[in-house]
């Protein structure tokens, strides 16, 4: 495309367009903001709009298509959630002072991690944008949400340092991630990246990933000379990692951040890892099969009254503590709003009345909150006060340490209150925002042209009488403005000071001299005070955004306290009791429940159930019982109370005592792993791997099925062999549900294993499900009445149980514990006792052990049976 030819707006367009190659580049012409060339045709399919084309003075026209301005957020909405970045190319000068072509810049870069928009963003979540660096080995990670201003930084390296990286990115989930070129270079790192992010990241700038040039950004944006405040001086990964993220934000965002004030270096290894399958099989913010909210731990756990509330408490449940005072500060908060049912419903009752502070905050930075939101911030605002009062007034001292740490933010308030009216429009270029008695000048424009229109109210009537019309009007346009209409009729009663103005089909239109000058003082009046007021309002966003900082710090204490009333309330409503913690190694829970299959019962009552977990005489214990006895929910249950139990939340239990866990690792139903092409049995062993590699004693390992992706003798051997594992090495509490009862006979050679399983009663053909654990092994799997319940036809379970009689005798025969007999036959030595020699038995046993029945001719097995009675015989 030769550009000599195009026309200067375009060469204008390209001339932008090259230096956001990466992005949508919305053009801004008039009303509409334009897309052209290969933009538009992306952006057409996109939004499902018109492709036009532009002249552009070559031969051919340019595709182009194009959204009205004041709707284009929703649009901009849908092109940044589908992924795309947009870059927003604003008119920078007024277009009737314009020489030649319009000036035009880009004002802003929106990309799926800098989003602030509130329709976009889901509100009880974080939206995140992430940037990795690379140095000496260390992986650092900083992590931003724009939206609410929060800013975090860390490092990991060493043996478990990948692992971590991984789990600690699963949880953050970025909207967008970038990284230093020279991590993308380490292939292993970069694909594992990759794979838990679902996408690789983006390469950035690497200028902006030299430590200098990253120290610098931090400490302009933070304003202080060295980083000693944020313990960074000794972490160059770290400070790479937020220093780029910073200057990525610059690059983007084109405006000063005020509301990131600040950074936050955090341990991964502070918190108790959740690696993403756990995370999903405990459907912690969302269900396994449906990835619903409705039906997850935090959908139980979440009667938050505010978004931000909604956040922290995410937050919590997907990083447990494990330091046992913190988790204890937490438990007493709680404790205390448990008790006290009036503070708490006082407390809530404000707490429903405050918005997203952190959002309306960061939206005040930029420059774009309205003065709706402004008031939505005021009414929050002065929800503080009261309470202030009911925590300063509380008997817990911890509960008054909260008050303490509030700003009230009167001067704010004050300001708020003062300046604006209750009920503004949304737009803020029409005037009506800002309250009588603000400001001077204003309320003198305003007396002006209140003034004017009486003026002109009185003027009817007051010609009528002079000139005798009594059909005249005095009227309103916004082309022609104030007019006397006359009609027709009357024409000859029209005073000699009345000048023409419009003719119409059955009137004329006057204008006097008088009427003139009271229009230019009430046009004048309203046009000036229009400007004035969102001058005005424009200051008091400004005083909003200086004081992000301690609005982004109230917020905070604000967030916690709602996730703290928000776990007492649910405490309260579902009857749960405060755990008591100790050191790692035992987990005792008395009528436990699960919480989430409680809350989602009808009609019948949780079973309650005991546990005993305990690392010298129950470590392991496996539970046995038929097809939907309870035996999954049991696991569950265990793994959710120890969380509940981590991040402070009181437990659906009579009473439990918890030793804190540093992991939790689970293995879950077989959910095969389509996304990324895994086979279920691949799944397991990589979730069981990263239990035994990752594990410690101090861990909680939650295996349920385990095997179900193999053949049954494979899936046998292995699980024995991971259990001895586990109880020989680990030394991990583990619950082990397993169909594979011979796996019971674990508890016969290892003292610490000891089996549970779960109680049913058989009523004729019929088994009555009771729900109950109970120490013993299972015997038998009930499989097909379970098909009965699922109402498979009568045929199939009648068949059924014919193959399984039949399989019986079978069984019975497979089941023998044949290495076991050979052991025997070995220590015994007594050949005669065998009937045969050692060499034959071993050999006999061997091969036994080999066959698939289900593929043995009757044939072949009677020439077997000959080979195995010659073999006898000889002796
Ligand atoms: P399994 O893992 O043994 O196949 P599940 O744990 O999936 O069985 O339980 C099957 C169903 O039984 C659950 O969906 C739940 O509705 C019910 N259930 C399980 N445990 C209890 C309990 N303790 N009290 C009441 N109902 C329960």
């Amino acid at each position: 495309m030769s550009q000599t030819k195009l026309t200067p707006m375009m060469q204008q367009y390209f001339s932008i367009k090259n230096q956001y190659k990466d992005c949508l580049l919305l053009y801004r012409l008039g009303d509409f903001y334009e897309l052209f060339a290969e933009d538009a045709k992306v952006a057409s399919k996109v939004l499902d709009i018109t492709l036009t084309g532009r002249d552009a003075g070559l031969d051919e026209r340019i595709p182009m298509c194009g959204v009205p301005h004041h709707a284009a957020d929703s649009y901009i909405a849908t092109l940044v959630k589908k992924g795309y970045k947009v870059a927003i190319c604003e008119q920078v000068e007024d277009p009737k002072e314009a020489k030649g072509v319009v000036k035009r810049e880009v004002v802003r870069v929106i990309t799926p991690g800098t989003v602030i928009d509130q329709d976009i963003l889901p509100h009880k979540a974080n939206n995140y944008l992430a940037v990795l660096s690379w140095h000496q080995k260390t992986v650092g990670v900083a992590s931003v949400d724009v939206s609410t201003g929060e800013f975090r930084v860390t490092e990991f390296s060493g043996s478990n340092g990948q692992q971590s990286l991984l789990t600690e990115l699963e949880r953050l989930r970025p909207a967008e991630c970038l990284a230093d070129p020279q991590l993308l270079e380490q292939r292993g790192i970069r694909d594992e990246i990759a794979k838990a992010l679902g996408a690789a990241p983006a390469a950035y700038d690497s200028r902006a990933f030299h430590r200098d040039a990253a120290y610098r950004s931090l400490t302009q944006q933070f304003r202080v000379s060295s980083l000693m405040g944020f313990n960074l001086e000794d972490k160059p990964a770290a400070i790479k990692a937020a220093g780029a993220l910073l200057s990525y934000l610059g690059e983007t965002q084109m405006r000063s951040l005020s509301h990131i004030s600040s950074v936050q270096y955090y341990l991964p290894d502070g918190f108790m890892a959740i690696d993403s399958s756990t995370r999903r099989n405990l459907e912690l913010t969302e269900t396994l099969r449906q990835g619903s909210f409705h039906g997850s731990l935090l959908w139980v756990l979440d009667d938050t009254q505010t978004a931000m509330g909604g956040r922290r408490l995410r937050q919590w449940v997907e990083m447990p503590l494990i330091d046992i005072e913190a988790i204890k500060s937490r438990q007493e908060l709680v404790q205390a709003l448990y008790e006290d049912t009036m503070l708490r419903a006082t407390l809530r009752e404000s707490l429903s009345q405050i918005s997203d502070i952190e959002r309306l905050c960061s939206k005040a930075v930029y420059g774009s909150a309205n003065a709706r939101e402004l008031v939505l911030l005021r009414h929050s605002l002065q929800q503080l006060p009261a309470i202030y009062q009911v925590l300063k007034d509380s008997s817990s001292s911890p509960l008054r340490q909260v008050a303490d740490q509030l700003d009230l933010l009167t001067d704010l308030t004050t300001l708020l209150e003062a300046a604006l009216v209750d009920e503004p429009p949304i737009s803020v270029r029409e005037g009506g925002l800002i309250r009588p008695g603000y400001h001077a000048e204003l309320d003198k424009l305003r007396e002006l042209s209140i003034d004017g229109r009486r003026w002109v109210a009185r003027l009817e009537q007051s010609e009528r009488e002079r000139t005798g019309i009594k059909s005249l009007k005095v009227g309103f346009n916004k082309v022609f403005g104030y007019y006397i209409e006359v009609t027709k009729a009357n024409l000859d009663l029209v005073p000699e000071n009345y000048h023409r103005k419009q003719t119409l089909a059955n009137s004329e239109r006057y204008i006097t001299q008088e009427l003139k000058e009271w229009e230019s003082q009430i046009l004048g009046a309203q046009e000036r005070s229009v400007e004035l007021e969102y001058e005005l309002f424009v200051e008091v966003r400004e005083k909003v955004s200086q004081a992000a900082t301690r609005l982004l710090g109230t917020a905070s204490v604000i967030a916690a306290l709602d996730a703290l009333c928000s776990l007492a309330q649910v405490a309260v409503d579902r009857n749960y009791v405060r755990p008591v913690l100790s050191p790692p190694g035992r987990i005792e829970i008395v009528g436990g429940r699960h919480p989430v299959v409680e809350a989602m019962l009808t009609g019948t009552r949780f079973v309650p159930n005991d546990v005993l977990l305990d690392r010298s005489h129950t470590q392991i214990m496996i539970l046995t019982g038929p097809n939907m006895a309870g035996k999954s929910t049991y696991l569950r249950m265990v793994a959710c109370i120890a969380l509940l139990a981590q991040i402070g939340s009181f437990v659906p239990a009579e009473s439990a005592n918890i030793g804190l866990v540093d992991r939790i690792f689970t293995r879950v139903g077989a959910s095969d792993d389509l996304g990324t092409g895994q086979s279920t049995f691949m799944v397991e062993m990589n979730e069981v791997m990263l239990a035994l590699s990752q594990g410690t004693s101090r861990s909680l390992v939650i295996i349920d099925e385990l095997g179900r992706g193999t053949s049954t003798y494979d899936g046998m051997a292995l699980a024995r062999a991971i259990a001895e594992y586990i109880h020989d090495h680990l030394g991990a509490l583990t619950i082990f549900s397993t169909h594979y009862h011979e796996l019971a006979d674990l508890e016969l050679s290892h003292h610490r294993v000891k089996n549970y399983r779960l109680e049913v009663l058989e009523r004729g053909s019929d088994v009555i499900f009771l729900y109950k654990v109970a120490r013993g092994r299972a015997d038998k799997s009930y499989g097909i009445h379970v098909a009965k319940l699922a109402g498979l036809p009568r045929d199939v379970i009648h068949r059924a149980q014919a193959i399984l009689e039949e399989l019986e005798t079978t069984q019975s025969f497979k089941q023998m514990d044949l290495g076991l007999l050979a052991e025997e036959a070995a220590a015994t030595q007594e050949q005669e006792s065998l009937g045969c020699s050692l060499t034959a038995a071993k050999r006999i046993v061997e091969e036994l052990t080999a066959l698939d029945l289900n593929r043995l001719t009757p044939l072949e097995a009677i020439n077997l049976l000959a080979v195995w009675q010659a073999l006898v015989n000889q002796e």
